[in-house]
């Protein structure tokens, strides 16, 4: 068995994601003892060294309570101004517990994006570097009030945010703070007998099977999302632990290793370019046959006679999706353009000079420049 101390030995930077349902503990307005409680265990960690940053949700359920709002399931408008009136609220609480142990903090709302696009990654990168070198813990959430598909809560959530964050942010642990103990085999909430998985080494299909569909109104994540939120870290070298915000110092606990939640055990970080080009969006689509799939399979490039057709209109150097019989098996970078490689679909490479007239690679994309999915 592994053992939790060790496998957190080494953390030096933790991401704690706070859920709705933890800020509100299920009403409509802000629980102010748990954020003084969330407040103190991030200068405790602070005392040890390690930078803490801290992605909060409750924005949307805060604001319905203060608006007096109860939407329909579907109203989105009225949460983008409820997102607008409860992010403040909140700030305003997160600052007041945080003051209380003599810590400044910072607000950051972020749209998906910084993920995939690279000048607002380093802008945000620089920023929070900054922060944290004067000791500032950042709070961050979604700026809902634009990310109207976040709220939808059909694309995005702060799980993900959270998976994101700490990925790009090379952090080691994210802890997700929820009103669930951790994963179950089963849905603790209609079976009797579910247990609780302690750690999980391998998000393998058996563990995708055990997750269930969101828990509160209030909140959009699931344990769907949080299973999609451990891929994303464990795939960036991060850790993730979620456990129950009622577990008293369950921050402190999580990190010092001890057995709180679930703890989904990353095994080193897959490279920044695959991650890059996973997370990227694609500006078309290049369709292979069996015979190109089965060399992307055994990590060999892309040739033009694997190439069925080409969609969209992309640049050497964007982003493809690559699929073969109706399914996305892979993304990459061509060495071609959308017209080119177009030109050259299923065509020998040795026949690639007589049509174009030119010859860059003798791959359309090469084995480097390829992640499968
Ligand atoms: N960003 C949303 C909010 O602040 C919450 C999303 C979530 O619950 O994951 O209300």
């Amino acid at each position: 068995m592994m053992d939790r101390k060790d496998i957190l030995r080494n953390v030096k930077t933790v991401v704690i994601k706070v859920g709705t349902s933890s800020i509100t503990g299920g009403t409509n307005t802000v629980s102010s003892r748990f954020m003084d409680s969330v407040a103190a265990q991030v200068k405790a960690l602070k005392g040890q060294g390690k930078d803490v940053l801290i992605v909060s949700s409750g924005a949307i359920g805060v604001g319905l309570g203060a608006m007096n709002a109860k939407p329909k399931p579907k109203e989105v408008p009225i949460r983008q101004a409820a997102a607008s009136v409860g992010q403040s609220i909140l700030m305003q609480k997160w600052s007041d517990s945080f003051q209380k142990q003599g810590i400044v903090i910072s607000q950051i709302l972020l749209t998906l994006d910084f993920y995939s696009d690279r000048e607002k990654y380093n802008n945000l990168r620089n920023a929070i570097d900054t922060l944290l070198s004067y000791g500032v813990v950042p709070i961050i959430n979604e700026n809902d009030v634009i990310c109207v598909k976040e709220i939808d809560a059909m694309f995005g959530d702060n799980d993900t945010l959270s998976a994101y964050v700490s990925s790009k942010m090379d952090a080691d642990l994210l802890i997700i703070l929820s009103d669930v103990d951790g994963l179950y085999d089963r849905n603790p909430k209609i079976y009797e007998g579910a247990k609780l998985i302690p750690i999980v080494d391998k998000i393998d299909d058996s563990v995708l099977s055990m997750a269930g569909d969101p828990t509160t109104r209030l909140g959009v994540g699931g344990m769907k999302t949080k299973l999609r939120a451990a891929e994303i870290c464990n795939e960036s070298g991060c850790s993730m632990i979620i456990a129950n915000n009622n577990v008293p110092d369950v921050i402190i606990k999580a990190v010092s290793g001890e057995d709180v939640g679930t703890l989904f055990v990353s095994h080193g970080a897959v490279s920044k370019k695959s991650l890059w080009i996973k997370a990227a969006h694609s500006l078309g689509t290049i369709y292979i046959d069996d015979g190109g799939a089965k060399a992307l399979k055994k990590h060999m490039s892309l040739l033009a006679v694997g190439i069925r057709d080409v969609t969209g209109r992309f640049d050497r150097g964007d982003v493809v999706d690559i699929v073969c019989n109706g399914k996305l098996i892979a993304k990459g970078i061509p060495d071609y353009n959308s017209e080119d490689a177009f030109k050259i679909r299923g065509l020998r490479s040795d026949r690639v000079i007589e049509v174009l007239g030119h010859k860059t690679y003798d791959d359309v994309i090469r084995s480097e420049n390829i992640v499968l999915m």
